[in-house]
């Protein structure tokens, strides 16, 4: 995977360092976990993160019964492995609608270029797949161009998108929910605005949107080539908005995915979709273990 494709090389590499010794010690342990280490760091992953997943890691490579085994590197090879599908999340997080409400509402935030754009329309793509009738509401009201750009993305999904008078994004979002209703929409996705970094007018309209709508879900969506910053912005989202799960956008991207390794372990929060390309089916559910598997090569 391109966002990984360095980091896998060098886990490969000492990995095969250690199957090239057979029996392994205590050192040679000692010295293929500071190569994991420095191939996180390198990859951006927050250095919090690369502390923990590296003491986790080290211990239960260091017990007796890995060091012993038959087959020490492919046991160490196993609970890396294990260690970052842990660290990604474990388990698939499916996206919670409310049976009983109607149109349920999915509201997206993130920083202006994430993503938040293209997502809401390949989420609505994916939900057509699932039978569902969406409708994407505009509510990106400081961008002259994005509800454009909505409307071409609707369009291009055969989804239609409900943009108001294009000012109000609270008023936006709250008529969206009725036009949803007397259309006979059962999800309203809605698209708010981003900045380039995080200011205190963006937060509060997300906030007064939230308020207004009262999401089912709120996803925010993350670039996954941001790298250290990503980890403020999105403590900053969590503590303000406090969204239920992420999108990770442009992992087809070729710049360092560290971003998308620390998001879970530093918000908490389930990455729940995986965004590889610019074309609609390029939405999937994010599987930590699919992730891992792939990062490890
Ligand atoms: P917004 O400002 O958060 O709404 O971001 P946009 O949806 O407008 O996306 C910003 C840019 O990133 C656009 O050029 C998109 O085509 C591109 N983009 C979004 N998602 C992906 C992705 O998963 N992969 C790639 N390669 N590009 C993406």
């Amino acid at each position: 995977m391109a966002v990984f494709s360095s980091l896998s090389d060098r886990l490969q590499d000492t990995f095969d360092k250690l199957r090239g010794k057979g029996k392994l010690t205590e050192d040679d342990i000692n010295s293929a976990m500071r190569e994991i280490r420095l191939a996180l760091l390198e990859a951006d992953v927050n250095y919090r993160v690369v502390r923990d997943f590296v003491a986790k890691t080290k211990e239960k490579c260091l017990d007796a019964e890995v060091l012993e085994s038959l087959n020490p590197t492919q046991n160490v090879v196993r609970i890396v492995l294990e260690q970052l599908t842990e660290l990604l999340g474990e388990t698939e997080s499916a996206l919670e609608l409310a049976p009983h409400r109607s149109p349920n509402v999915i509201m997206l935030v993130g920083l202006q270029g994430s993503g938040k754009t293209t997502a809401a329309s390949k989420l609505a793509y994916l939900l057509k797949g699932k039978r569902k009738k969406p409708l994407l509401a505009a509510c990106d009201t400081h961008r002259p161009a994005a509800a454009d750009q909505l409307e071409t993305l609707g369009a291009e999904v055969g989804v239609e998108v409900y943009r108001g008078d294009g000012k109000d994004a609270v008023r936006v979002a709250r008529e969206s929910v009725d036009v949803a209703r007397e259309h006979g929409c059962d999800v309203v996705i809605v698209d708010t605005a981003g900045r380039l970094q995080i200011d205190e007018e963006m937060m509060q309209e997300a906030v007064d949107i939230k308020r207004a709508v009262d999401p089912d879900q709120i996803l925010m969506v993350v670039d996954a080539m941001g790298g250290q910053d990503i980890v403020n912005v999105v403590s900053e989202f969590s503590a303000r908005v406090d969204f239920d799960g992420v999108i990770m956008s442009k992992l087809d991207g070729d710049a360092r995915g560290g971003g998308a390794l620390s998001v879970r372990a530093v918000t908490g929060k389930p990455i729940k979709f995986a965004s590889m390309g610019e074309k609609p089916d390029s939405l999937e559910v994010f599987n930590p273990d699919r992730m891992a598997k792939r990062i490890l090569g």
